[in-house]
């Protein structure tokens, strides 16, 4: 066989990619283990498999008249109908014809000459083909039971994820079922109802609300007749592949009563997206999500009459969401039955299958039947259960050693003409899979497709690429609460598996919205070549910060008018508007605002003490704004930031402003200030000599300029200086100015603009504005940040480097996707805090060692 495209599976994936790729002209051919179509459908016919996502969602959407001729019967269908559907999948776009059944696909070697790959299947048949697609399933290599004695047991022995064609009887049998996960929960209660005697092994709890199965809800099927397309769009735009109203309402400041109501209609509703939705901030804040874990919790304890049982069944080492949350019809009830057992395995582990029964360490049971309902070796499992070998002789297992590594989650280095539908790195088993399928099938669809009309004939990512897309979907893992918890998410279920975080979290939105770019940049981040020669658009798709982004979005998506297009009153009305809603910051010791002699007459400040008994470190801090915005509240969260995490008392300093005061006004303010807390060391809470100075923005501007005067004027003494994204010149001709000037929040107007209200052209070039034009002997051990998307990025970095040529002791923090403002954002731009941190650890290194630690 010599084929344009050859596809390992005939589930959902492989009959799409089959109908796509044949429609487009491509020669295909899908190859599949099983004797039918199906995929998870043929393998898992255990007692009450179903899909978990409502049906009306989870289905095919790219034929309005497929949807004409198949209607589900049920909210969640059952696994036989799922099966039927696709079978009726297949015959209706005549399929089977293209789909070779009851062969394995066992390797796979690039062939660089020929620009081939090489498939072996397990009769020992070649199969050549350009392109090679693993359309092999995420969830369709069992795992093997790792349970001492599992192959003694001399009764009957059954895996969910590869169940008998024949019907299963348990009447009249003992059963043990092994495992509590998906699988264990929809099939208990049925194998309750036949068995003599039931014992449910459990080693992990695990979340499930009911799934309150029934007909499709009216409601969303009324939806979709109104306008299936615009439905069908909306899932595809969606986070989860599921139209759905995102909530902001945060679970931390929503009253107990809109707490209560809002977890009830999720739990009414029984779909996992609606308990995963319920606040905007549960999957993040471990506050919120133990509100929501608990009132879950409250809910078994009410089913399940032995306390004990409900005890154990109650998950409580890992945030609710970060394990897969399960669906039920009746699984906690049936514990109440007088036949079913739960064996809770981290109070009485199993000792050893043996051939009769299972040893336990308390305990010896006999059974006729042992149910393994252990799960999969997911997402990686399948791919790398293939012989895949690459360009090099590199295997894929080789590759993926210590965790997988794509791009897109579609393709990876070394392996040209290679793609993985909902591979590692895609949203995949975190969405409604259909969705994710038919979007992975219609992008190679359409690349193959493009490839061949501009004559191309292989297609690699590139090293670049590919890392940035695996930083980026690390980066959004990281402000999540997934990395908490022992889940298959992060390939904890395996003995040995790498521990990281296997899919996509970002959305299926954003993930297509990055699909779609990577196109319509002429393949960005691919190498493509054949006849017509090599292209190579190399880059990363994705730099800034997930959150970042989000903000960013948001605020384009408001259609605000620039800042610098208001008056200077109303831009400071807008500010302070801005910032009504926005979390206040961790708790500190104490606060208290006062005032303290400035330049030309009396200066508002902010005190905050650290909760630890003092006397403390003291930081003065000044505020951003461009001289001309901001005051004590606008960096108020982060000053208590700086407070709790630094362990020390922030003098927080409301300076003039222009353009009511002019250049040097915020400078000369500034000095004043640092001049008054030095020689007010003890009574406001300071170690005498552990006094720094710090800012952000323009704050970060004057207090550079500070630590020059002081220097030069006869103190105070300064150990450090924090300068946070500072404005250290006023030349814009910086390439970051150049990248950075738009679109990041500060933008190169902005900046003009506060300039223009603050300082003379003449005047910008004088040390007081620009600090990087002065003397830099002798000044303060410094700590200075700059962010990747800044402006001010390359200005800050030049003020670290001439600090450092000047023999100062400087630590340079580059913040990876940030903007000159995200670091700031406390509690709502979470990626910030793992960089604060690290500022702050560097802070406290700046005081004196007699501080406590
Ligand atoms: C019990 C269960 C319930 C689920 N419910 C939902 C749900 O409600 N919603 C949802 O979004 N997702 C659900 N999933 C995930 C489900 O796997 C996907 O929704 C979808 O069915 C995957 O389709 P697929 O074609 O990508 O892969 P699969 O359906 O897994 O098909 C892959 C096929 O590839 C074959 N194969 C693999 N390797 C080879 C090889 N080397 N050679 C030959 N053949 C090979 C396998 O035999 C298999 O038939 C569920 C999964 C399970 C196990």
């Amino acid at each position: 066989m010599d084929l344009d495209v050859a596809v390992v599976g005939a589930g959902f994936a492989g009959l799409y990619l089959v109908h796509r790729l044949r429609e487009q002209g491509f020669s295909v051919k899908a190859f599949d283990a099983a004797d039918d179509v199906g995929g998870t459908w043929y393998w898992n016919r255990y007692p009450g498999a179903r899909c978990d996502i409502p049906t009306t969602d989870y289905t095919y959407s790219f034929d309005p008249e497929l949807e004409k001729v198949w209607t589900w019967s049920e909210k969640y269908a059952t696994q036989p109908e799922i099966l039927d559907y696709l079978r009726l999948v297949a015959d209706r776009y005549d399929l089977r014809r293209d789909i070779v059944f009851s062969t394995t696909i066992e390797s796979a070697v690039w062939d660089d000459a020929a620009a081939r790959w090489r498939l072996v299947t397990d009769k020992g048949d070649e199969v050549v083909c350009r392109h090679y697609v693993m359309a092999s399933g995420c969830l369709s290599l069992p795992k093997t039971p790792d349970i001492p004695g599992a192959n003694d047991f001399a009764g009957e022995v059954y895996f969910t994820g590869k169940w008998p064609h024949e019907p299963v009887d348990f009447t009249g049998k003992r059963v043990a079922v092994i495992g509590t996960g998906s699988s264990a929960i929809q099939s208990i209660p049925l194998i309750a109802e036949q068995a003599d005697e039931l014992v449910v092994f459990q080693r992990t709890p695990n979340f499930s609300i009911p799934a309150h199965n029934g007909p499709p809800p009216a409601d969303r099927l009324a939806e979709i007749a109104a306008d299936r397309d615009a439905y069908r769009e909306a899932a595809k735009w969606s986070r989860g592949g599921v139209p759905r109203e995102v909530t902001t309402i945060m679970g931390t400041t929503a009253s107990p009563e809109l707490r209560r109501e809002r977890f009830e209609a999720a739990w009414e509703a029984g779909e996992l997206f609606a308990i995963l939705g319920i606040f905007a901030d549960q999957g993040f804040n471990p506050e919120t999500n133990e509100i929501v874990s608990e009132m879950l919790r409250e809910k078994i304890r009410e089913v399940v009459k032995d306390p004990e049982t409900a005890d154990s069944l109650c998950p409580t080492d890992y945030p609710f969401g970060t394990k897969r949350p399960c669906l039920d019809t009746n699984y906690f009830q049936t514990f109440n039955l007088p036949h079913v057992r739960l064996v809770d395995l981290r109070k009485n582990p199993i000792v050893t299958i043996k051939s009769d029964g299972i040893d336990t360490a308390q305990e010896s049971f006999g059974f006729d039947a042992i149910v393994f309902a252990t799960g999969f070796d997911a997402m990686t499992g399948p791919l790398v259960a293939v012989d895949i070998t690459g360009r090099n002789g590199v295997t894929l297992k080789e590759k993926w050693a210590d965790g997988p590594s794509t791009y897109l989650g579609l393709t990876t280095v070394g392996f040209p003409n290679f793609f993985a539908v909902t591979g590692p790195g895609s949203p995949s088993v975190l969405s409604n899979m259909t969705v994710s399928i038919e979007q992975h099938v219609d992008w190679i669809a359409d690349c193959l497709t493009d490839m061949r009309n501009q004559g191309f004939d292989t297609i690699e990512p590139t090293p670049v690429a590919e890392s940035g897309w695996n930083q980026h979907v690390a980066d959004c893992a990281a402000i999540t609460l997934y990395e908490k918890a022992n889940s298959w998410y992060m390939g904890a279920n395996v003995p040995g598996k790498p521990r990281v975080f296997y899919p996509y979290i970002g959305g299926v939105d954003s993930y297509r919205a990055a699909c779609d770019e990577v196109r319509s940049r002429g393949y960005f981040g691919f190498r493509l070549s054949g006849p017509v020669g090599e292209q190579v658009n190399d880059g990363v798709v994705r730099r800034l910060q997930p959150d970042v982004q989000l903000v960013i979005e948001t605020m384009e998506a408001m259609g605000l008018p620039p800042l610098e297009s208001l008056p200077v009153d109303q831009a400071r009305m807008f500010m302070v508007m801005a910032r009504a809603e926005r979390p206040p910051g961790p708790q500190v010791g104490e606060v208290l605002d006062g005032t303290l002699p400035g330049a030309d007459g009396p200066l508002d400040y902010r005190l905050y003490r650290p909760a630890t008994p003092g006397p403390h470190p003291v930081v003065v801090y000044f505020h951003g704004g461009g001289w001309v915005l901001g005051d004590l509240d606008s960096d108020d969260p982060l000053c208590r930031d700086l407070c709790a995490q630094a362990e020390a008392v922030v003098v927080s300093v409301n300076y003039r402003h222009a353009p009511e005061h002019r250049f040097p006004a915020a400078a000369d303010d500034a000095f004043a200030a640092v001049q008054w807390v030095g020689a007010n060391m003890v009574s406001v809470g300071g170690v005498p000599g552990q006094l720094v100075v710090a800012g952000w923005s323009a704050g970060g501007n004057i207090a550079a300029i500070a630590c020059q005067r002081a220097r030069d004027l006869g103190g105070p003494d300064i150990c450090g200086q924090l300068l946070i994204t500072p404005v250290t010149d006023s030349d814009m001709t910086r390439p970051s100015y150049v990248e950075n000037g738009d679109g990041y929040v500060l933008t190169k107007g902005l900046m003009d603009w506060f300039w223009n209200h603050y300082a003379d052209p003449a005047d910008r070039t004088q040390p007081s504005a620009a600090p990087l034009r002065g003397e830099l002997r002798d000044l303060p051990p410094a700590v200075i940040v700059t962010g990747e998307f800044d402006p001010l990025r390359d200005e800050g970095a030049a003020y670290a480097d001439a600090l450092a040529a000047a023999g100062v002791d400087v630590t340079h923090i580059r913040a990876r996707g940030h903007t000159h403002t995200s670091l700031t954002m406390v509690d709502v731009v979470l990626s910030g805090a793992p960089v604060r941190a690290e500022i702050f650890g560097h802070l406290r290194a700046l005081f004196p060692a007699s501080v406590p630690a």
